[in-house]
């Protein structure tokens, strides 16, 4: 079951604090009708949000791939995310920067009289699902819907426009009775899920797909960087087959929101392939990951 959220009694929009239910946006931006937004999610664990350079740069990346400049510094825009954390009074939460075109004086694609618009948000989130998720691990299964080629789509920045493939694998796997879906490269490579990055192990090793049309997550940089060595453990970055998948003893998929969540099977071809979720490892990092995060380290 999943609690309705409460999204925090203020939002920061366009350096101003507003009650979050009297912030407006017009019917006519831009971003409505044909997606020009990029985001973040970041993780706030006590006060702290963790690695909250990095999303700000991958913010600033991201709109200016779609050609939206932000008018906030950085530093600004940090300043005000630690401010909102503190006058929401998140301790445990979820923080969401959102830059988009708004209304201009006609609607054309090109938007360039549109003003560019700036929100910040900060609630304290619940764990519900991904904490079963967690316990019992993902039932995944081979998405009809193929990533774009880099050449098609800014695979690297965390654009809105691209979240309607998310949401059409996601919801294809949950009506097919799964937790969420692999997308295939054009090539057939393994790339992620909806929202997430994947991972598999074998005895002591990581080996994840190579992030050449997707997005490369905070997490999954984290954990190839940081956490696994902490571990002995290191990581192969390679093309991944579907055929590849019998050959790992577990697995698991990364991301900001669900930190490290185990994969219980995949089913793809009309085979399934059941994964170890009490593997060594994979316990190992998930506690680890999860230390590193809450450490207060932002
Ligand atoms: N892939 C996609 C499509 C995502 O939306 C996310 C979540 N931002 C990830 C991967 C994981 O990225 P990160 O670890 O930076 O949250």
């Amino acid at each position: 079951m999943t609690t309705k959220q409460n999204f925090g009694d203020n939002v920061w929009l366009d350096g101003q604090i507003v009650p979050t239910d009297e912030a407006q946006i017009s019917v006519m931006s831009h971003a409505l009708h044909y997606g020009s937004s990029a985001y973040e999610g970041i993780r706030i664990y006590g006060y702290k949000p963790f690695k909250l350079d990095e999303h700000l740069e991958r913010l600033f990346y991201s709109a200016k791939v779609i050609g939206l400049e932000i008018k906030t510094s950085p530093s600004d825009v940090k300043k005000a995310c630690l401010e909102l954390i503190k006058i929401n009074n998140v301790e445990n939460g979820y923080m969401r920067p959102l830059v988009w075109r708004g209304k201009g004086e006609n609607m054309v694609i090109g938007g360039s009289s549109c003003p560019i618009h700036l929100l910040i948000s900060a609630w304290s989130s619940f764990e519900d699902k991904r904490k079963e998720f967690r316990k019992n691990g993902l039932r995944l299964c081979i998405s009809s819907w193929r990533k774009p080629p880099k050449e098609s789509s800014p695979c690297a920045a965390k654009v809105a426009s691209i979240y309607t493939i998310s949401t059409m694998v996601k919801n294809e796997a949950e009506s097919m009775g799964f937790d969420d879906a692999i997308m295939l490269d054009m090539h057939g490579n393994l790339t992620e899920i909806s929202t997430s990055n994947i991972f598999f192990i074998k005895n002591r090793e990581l080996i994840t797909p190579l992030a050449d049309c997707f997005l490369n997550g905070i997490t999954r940089q984290t954990i190839i960087k940081e956490v696994a060595p902490n571990l002995g453990a290191y990581t192969r970055e390679m093309l991944m087959h579907l055929k590849d998948i019998e050959n790992f003893d577990s697995a698991f998929v990364s991301g900001t929101a669900a930190e490290i969540v185990p994969i219980s099977s995949i089913h793809y071809e009309g085979k399934v392939k059941e994964f170890n979720i009490d593997h060594d490892l994979l316990k190992e990092l998930m506690v680890s990951f999860h230390k590193l995060a809450s450490m207060g380290k932002s």
